[in-house]
């Protein structure tokens, strides 16, 4: 079978595995963890940052230290993993789901700020939405198949309502916008490192950002708000620490960040060039203000076309392909969340397919790969 996102082993990871058996540092203070909070700072040319358990966790402090609160709401895409959601819901606070761009599947500013123009009110310098009277409290794009949205029009929103931006680049390590990298364009941006994203510590997350401050009460959130070496303890916190055991996966995978990040986008450019003659389908969108760090390669497919079944088609020769998300303004936890109209998404995710798209995958299984899905169509 060749697998839609394997991880990549094949480096350091098990001599410094071994080292934290040898030192007996496995858990949450280390060497490894110090290391790779710096590492995630500089592959992604930001000035701070703080690791910890996932990447959901990492959403949720990045979300707390901004500051929002219980019973407000945070302005997301419909179109992302539904942990995006859920990092809200985890401050009692509720999504507000906007749609996409078709040009880059990412949060449509002129959705947003229609959306926000036509719903909410200004009182005393908050944001309110007018029907339920809850604060809107930041704005949280997501970077969709690691690619960044389009953020200097969703900064301009945010200044104009004075509203914290959040970036979920969960899969975008490596990704460029404008020619820069990502680190410092949001207010704070947040990472994964699960195992199918391209870079892995097995599970785990980062937040970056420009302000220390962020970082700093992220930290001190994430480790049960402890003040200083006692029991002593000043919030209600979260055990949400990176161990060293994850860390020094993650040190022996960020060595070769800049590798992998090039085998993807080698194989984007691998599927387009041998499959775009295909009549009926296309390809991923690339905005043109960012270069995707291409998370995952697929195609989309026209009506002509039931995803499920070129899925099984596929498996049937080897090959593992996967419908992709479903938005969340069709998830059951989310079904009565406010929300924009959904062209976008509801015209696009029932027709994506992705494709083999681990950074470990031969120029072999690449070419059968191609072959098989030419066969079926
Ligand atoms: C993977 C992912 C997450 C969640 O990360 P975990 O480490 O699995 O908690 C959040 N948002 C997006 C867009 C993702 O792709």
């Amino acid at each position: 079978m060749i697998h839609l996102a394997e991880p990549n082993l094949t480096g350091n990871e098990r001599k410094y595995l071994n080292e934290c058996i040898d030192t007996t540092f496995v858990s949450s203070v280390g060497a490894f963890v110090t290391r790779f909070e710096e590492d995630v700072v500089k592959a992604t040319e930001a000035d701070y940052g703080t690791a910890v358990s996932s990447g959901t966790a990492g959403l949720h402090m990045a979300l707390k230290s901004v500051g929002v609160e219980r019973d407000e709401l945070v302005c997301i895409p419909s179109f992302t993993f539904i942990a995006t959601a859920n990092a809200v819901a985890h401050c009692g606070a509720e999504p507000w789901l906007i749609d996409i761009a078709e040009d880059s599947w990412t949060m449509d500013p002129a959705v947003l700020e229609q959306e926000l123009r036509d719903k909410t009110v200004i009182k005393d310098g908050q944001v309110y939405h007018k029907a339920s009277g809850k604060r809107v409290a930041a704005i949280m794009p997501v970077y969709t198949l690691g690619m960044p949205a389009d953020m200097d029009e969703i900064k301009r929103i945010a200044a104009e309502y004075q509203l914290p931006v959040i970036a979920d680049a969960a899969a975008a390590i490596g990704a460029k916008y404008k020619g820069s990298n990502i680190g410092k364009i949001a207010d704070v941006t947040v990472f994964s490192f699960n195992g199918n994203k391209t870079i892995t510590c097995g599970g785990g997350g980062a937040l970056v950002s420009a302000k220390q401050d962020i970082i700093e009460k992220a930290r001190h959130l994430a480790t049960t708000a402890r003040c200083g070496i006692e029991y002593d303890h000043d919030m209600v916190g979260y055990n949400y620490r990176m161990t060293n055991i994850q860390a020094a996966v993650g040190c022996a995978q960020l060595e070769r960040v800049d590798e992998f990040v090039a085998r993807k986008r080698y194989i984007r450019d691998y599927y387009e060039k041998h499959l775009n003659e295909i009549k009926d389908i296309s390809f991923f969108p690339e905005a043109d203000w960012a270069e995707s760090a291409c998370w995952f390669s697929g195609l989309v497919l026209s009506d002509k076309y039931e995803v499920k079944k070129v899925c099984e088609l596929l498996k049937e020769k080897g090959i593992e392909a996967r419908t992709f998300w479903k938005p969340v303004h069709w998830q059951k936890p989310y079904i009565n969340a406010e929300k924009s109209e959904m062209k976008v998404a509801d015209s696009i995710w029932e027709h994506i397919l992705t494709l083999p798209s681990s950074t470990g995958i031969t120029e072999e299984q690449l070419a059968y790969a191609v072959s098989a899905i030419k066969d079926i169509f």
